[in-house]
């Protein structure tokens, strides 16, 4: 079993750079964690610290309250899958699978039981006496997962271990390593830049931007309440739209502005919170709907691009003073390029930003 809290940990490199900025976070036993962020914002950096490949240049980790700073790597009971596989060309499959538990000084016959139980496990069985230069990129990847398992270590951290596949192999593989990581109940960490594969792997994610975690949450909560502006527009695809923009209030009801459009928007939660003037507001394009004109919120937007997938339908829209808005919608939206519609916002699933800190204000819509 593995808990890991991060207290407080910072990563500055010997040229001065600091990659690393105050870093907290606990991690449950048995949970797959997802680091994701924009490449360089220091997700490695904090994996390899986990690992004890590179120093921690202050603050605290704990394994199952044991503090590790200075514990060696090989101390620390866990095992690392790598984007480039690290397999060791000239040894068959078997000997790379097995070649941790020799380092144990493990002895050959349970060396051989255990390559076996756990080639069965990732359906290695018929590779075993090739070499890595034999393989194709997704069995090698398997390869290098499976010398990660042999050791039934208490913590996998993975850095990037996809990146090489190609698009659908990368999905069945992810699937594969969430199964695989449920079975085995071990506690893992999981790098990835691609927001998609965090939203579908992790059971909660960490958003990290500049060498700060931004939030830590599940797929749900970062994707409704993301704490900031960064968190909202890194998450979905298509981004959130996100509009400067004004609160009115008017006879105790409150609008937003979007254009020469006013949206109404709920009443108590921004009564509570005493929210007024410059601000800016998110919107998901699934929360934008086709309106009909005659209704009295309904914003008139031009189409520019419309992408559709056959399963729904993206619409970029542009508008005269409007900032320009993606709506998705069903598949069997009709209209073409330079068509001009009406939409709606869902001023219920809008959020609202500080214009300085792009920090979210939580349940303004009561
Ligand atoms: P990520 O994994 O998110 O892509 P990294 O953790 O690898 O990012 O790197 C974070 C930042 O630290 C980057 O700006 C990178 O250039 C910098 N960096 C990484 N390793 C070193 C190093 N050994 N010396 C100085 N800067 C480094």
């Amino acid at each position: 079993m593995s808990d890991i809290s991060l207290v407080n940990v910072c990563k500055t490199y010997k040229n001065g750079y600091s990659a690393v900025k105050d870093f907290n976070l606990d991690i449950r036993d048995k949970e797959l964690i997802i680091f994701v962020g924009p490449s360089g914002c220091g997700k490695s950096t904090t994996l390899r610290m986990i690992a004890g490949l590179e120093e921690i240049s202050s603050g605290e980790l704990w394994i199952d309250n044991c503090l590790m700073n200075m514990v060696e790597p090989k101390n620390r009971d866990l095992s690392m899958v790598f984007q480039n596989y690290a397999l060791y060309p000239n040894m068959k499959v078997k000997d790379n699978i097995a070649f941790p538990l020799k380092m144990q000084h493990i002895g050959k016959t349970e060396r051989e039981k255990r390559v076996a139980e756990v080639a069965q496990k990732l359906e290695l069985d018929a590779l075993l006496e090739r070499k890595p230069g034999a393989l194709s990129g997704g069995q090698r990847q398997r390869v290098a997962l499976a010398r990660a398992m042999i050791r039934k270590p208490g913590l996998f951290l993975m850095d990037e271990p996809l990146a090489n596949l190609d698009a659908k192999l990368r999905t069945e593989m992810r699937r594969e390593i969430i199964t695989l990581q449920r079975e085995l109940g071990v506690t893992t960490i999981y790098v990835t830049h691609d927001q998609t594969e965090a939203m579908t792997m992790g059971t909660r994610i960490a958003v990290i931007s500049g060498g700060v975690l931004q939030q830590f949450g599940t797929p749900q909560e970062i994707y409704r309440n993301p704490a900031n502006l960064f968190v909202a527009g890194f998450i979905g695809s298509p981004n959130m739209n996100v509009w400067d923009t004004e609160l009115i209030s008017n006879n105790g009801q409150h609008y937003l502005t979007l254009g020469n459009a006013r949206i109404p928007m709920g009443k108590s939660g921004l009564d509570a919170r005493g929210l007024q003037g410059p601000i800016k507001a998110g919107i998901r394009p699934e929360h934008i709907v086709p309106a009909a004109p005659d209704d009295p919120h309904a914003v008139r937007m031009k189409i520019s691009i419309l992408e559709n997938t056959g399963r729904e339908a993206a619409v970029f829209l542009t508008g005269a003073d409007i900032p320009d808005m993606t709506m998705v919608t069903g598949a069997d939206f009709s209209g073409r390029a330079g068509q001009e519609v009406y939409i709606r916002l869902k001023p219920e699933k809008i959020l609202l930003f500080n214009t300085e800190t792009g920090c979210a204000y939580g349940d303004v819509y009561v």
